[in-house]
């Protein structure tokens, strides 16, 4: 049998290759393989089995191999106990759905993924009376003075979506905990490779597999790393009885993606700091916001809690209107127009000004603005694409 691969003895490029893997007992294969089941055969005597438990082989709803192998894995590279659920948005669900009853209060970060705002502001507001305060967690005053007797948890979002704004996670982890309240920090710009929140104070790390972790831009999922007790209540609550586990399929190809995380990520690191300070450069560029760049507000910060890089997401707006936004991204030929981040590909989405959370972003984000996912491809030729486009939408 292959000697196992776990904790933090190991390297973490060794580990994102071995962590979860082991050979096949039934087949010697040096793979373990994707278990396509609803159901696991019960033992002699059921009767005493907890339908609603996530401890032992029963129904895919409680748990199946597949999530578990990349449970193990990413627990490794994050440092913690860590369930894995169906979408990094059902992650998020399932850690407020967990932690959170009625009178509590949270605080969160002004810039965060759309859902976060969703359902932290509209839905368990409206439906659970969960009171909320959006502060610009750059601030660590507005931070402090957010706090009340009630705040049950804090979660911020750094680098944050899609403004790139940076939190500090060391300094908000004391402030949440002298108040009693846990932290959680939305991971997913910057995966575990750059950044690993829970070795910074934090209660959980929240990640979107989707991006990433997978990697390769072909399936969803979620994880939340923290400590094993909040764990176990996601684990029940969220994946058992509120439905959100990850399908077999899911959790195998995104363990077969996390493989190169260390080596993508890398590229990724590289590939966007060129760009930032490619579009930087330009007087067509009204601002670049990226954290890796000197100029960036939260530059400091960043490089004191994200090693050995910055991650592969920036935003940028052109001195253009509208319009010219919609022409440039029309002329380009690599660089598709989507959503998503983190995927081979390099992926940029325009921004326009109706977003109804604007106020809440730096006035440079008032106007339209990209963001933008730079991908694995050559870096002169994401280079060459940009140029081409500016060139052929008359800003060059
Ligand atoms: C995409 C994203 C999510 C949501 O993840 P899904 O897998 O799409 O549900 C959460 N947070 C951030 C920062 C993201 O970019």
């Amino acid at each position: 049998m292959k000697k196992r691969i776990y904790g933090q003895k190991f390297g973490f490029s060794t580990r994102a290759v071995h962590t979860g893997n082991d050979v096949d007992g039934e087949t010697g294969a040096i793979r373990r393989p994707i278990t396509m089941a609803n159901s696991y055969a019960l033992p002699y005597d059921p009767s005493e089995m907890n339908w609603s438990g996530a401890d032992k082989s029963l129904y895919t709803r409680n748990g199946g191999s597949n999530q578990k192998y990349l449970e193990e894995k990413l627990a490794s590279l994050s440092g913690g106990d860590c369930v894995v659920l169906a979408s990094g948005v059902a992650a998020l669900s399932g850690l407020f759905f967990a932690l959170l009853k009625t009178g509590d209060h949270v605080v969160f970060s002004s810039v965060t993924y759309i859902a976060v705002y969703r359902l932290l502001n509209e839905l368990f507001n409206h439906k659970f009376n969960i009171e909320t305060t959006i502060v610009d967690t750059g601030d660590l005053e507005a931070v402090q003075a957010a706090m009340r007797p009630n705040t049950k948890l804090v979660h911020i979002e750094t680098p944050g979506n899609p403004t790139l704004a940076i939190s500090d996670i060391r300094a908000i982890a004391e402030i949440a905990h002298a108040h009693g309240s846990l932290l959680s920090v939305d991971n997913t710009f910057a995966s575990p490779y750059n950044q690993r929140p829970l070795e910074l104070g934090a209660d959980f790390s929240v990640e979107s597999l989707t991006k990433y972790i997978n990697g390769h831009g072909d399936a969803m999922g979620g994880a939340v790393i923290g400590k094993k007790a909040h764990l176990d209540m996601i684990r029940t609550q969220s994946q058992v009885n509120l439905g959100g586990v990850i399908s077999p399929f899911n959790a195998w190809l995104i363990m077969r993606g996390s493989v190169t995380l260390p080596l993508r990520m890398r590229r990724h690191n590289e590939n966007a700091l060129q760009i930032a300070r490619y579009l930087e450069s330009l007087s067509c560029v009204r601002f670049t916001a990226y954290p890796g760049l000197e100029s960036h507000r939260g530059h400091a910060i960043a490089a004191s809690q994200m090693s050995p890089g910055f991650g592969g997401v920036l935003a940028f707006g052109l001195d253009a209107d509208h319009d010219a936004h919609n022409r440039f991204v029309s002329h380009l030929e690599l660089i598709t127009s989507a959503v998503s981040l983190g995927h081979d590909e390099s992926l940029i989405v325009f921004l326009g000004e109706n977003d109804e959370r604007q106020y809440l972003y730096p006035p440079e984000f008032h106007r339209g603005f990209f963001r933008f996912s730079v991908g694995l491809e050559d870096e002169e030729d994401i280079i060459a694409d940009l140029e081409r486009a500016l060139k052929k939408t008359g800003l060059r």
